[in-house]
C-alpha cells in the first residue's frame, strides 16, 4: 500500500498527495470523469475508494452512474459520517468522491486530512445550487482544495454555463428547498446572463 502511494506521488511529480475539486454544472460529465479516473488508477494497480453522499438517492445511494452508461458501486456517505474514521478502516490508495457538494464542511476537512497524510482525493461536484449560492460542501472545497478544476459545459446561447437553473412549467425558480434531486426535466445548466433574463430551454433565443 505504501509503495503504491509513493508511486502516485512520484508519478504526479509531487511530494505529497493532494485534494482536488473538479466542479461544473449539471450534465457536464462529472460522474463519467470520476468513473474514468477510478478505472485509470485501478488499471495501474492502485486501489480506489469511490464515495458518494447518501443524500443523493437517485441510484439507491450506492451507485455512481453516468449518462453514457458507466457505473460503479460506491460507499454511501451518511450526512454525519466521520470520514477520518472510515478511512482508517478502508485505507485505499486513492479516493474519488462524486456529488461532493453534498458533503458537510467537516467531511471536506476530513478528506483534506486524508489527502495531507495518506492518499490523493479527487472530488467531483456542483459549485452552486439553483439559487446561484455555493453548497456548503463546495464552499469548503473551494477554501481547502489544493487544486480547483472547472469542467466547462455550454449554455444554449453558446456561453459557458455556470448556473443550475431549476425549471418548472417552463419558468426558472429562484427560491425553494436546496436539496431536491431531479433529472434533466427539472434542471437546466445555463449562463448567468440567460438565468437573469429568465430564459428556459423552450424560449432560448441567445
Ligand atoms: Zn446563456
Amino acid at each position: 500500500m505504501c509503495i503504491f502511494r509513493y508511486k502516485i506521488r512520484e508519478e504526479r511529480g509531487e511530494t505529497m498527495p493532494k485534494l482536488t475539486f473538479f466542479y461544473g454544472v449539471m450534465n457536464s460529465s462529472k460522474s463519467a470523469r470520476a468513473l474514468i479516473q477510478k478505472f485509470s488508477f485501478e488499471e495501474k494497480g492502485f486501489s480506489v475508494g469511490l464515495l458518494k453522499p447518501a443524500v443523493d438517492t437517485r441510484d439507491g445511494g450506492e451507485w455512481v452512474r453516468s449518462r453514457i452508461g458507466l457505473c460503479s458501486p460506491a460507499h454511501p456517505v451518511a450526512p454525519d459520517e466521520d470520514l477520518n474514521r472510515w478511512y482508517l478502516h478502508h485505507p485505499f490508495d486513492v479516493l474519488v468522491v462524486d456529488e461532493a457538494q453534498f458533503l458537510s464542511g467537516r467531511q471536506v476537512e476530513a478528506l483534506y486530512e486524508v489527502a495531507c497524510a495518506s492518499a490523493p482525493v479527487f472530488c467531483y461536484g456542483l459549485a452552486s445550487d439553483f439559487r446561484t449560492r455555493l453548497f456548503p460542501g463546495s464552499r469548503r472545497l473551494f477554501e481547502l482544495a489544493d487544486e480547483l478544476v472547472r469542467i466547462e459545459a455550454l449554455c444554449a446561447c453558446g456561453r459557458v454555463a455556470q448556473v443550475n437553473a431549476r425549471i418548472e412549467n417552463g419558468k426558472i425558480l429562484r427560491e425553494g428547498s436546496r436539496v431536491e434531486i431531479g433529472g434533466n426535466e427539472r434542471y437546466q445548466s445555463m449562463c448567468y446572463r440567460c438565468y437573469r433574463r429568465g430564459l428556459s430551454g423552450q424560449t432560448h433565443g441567445g
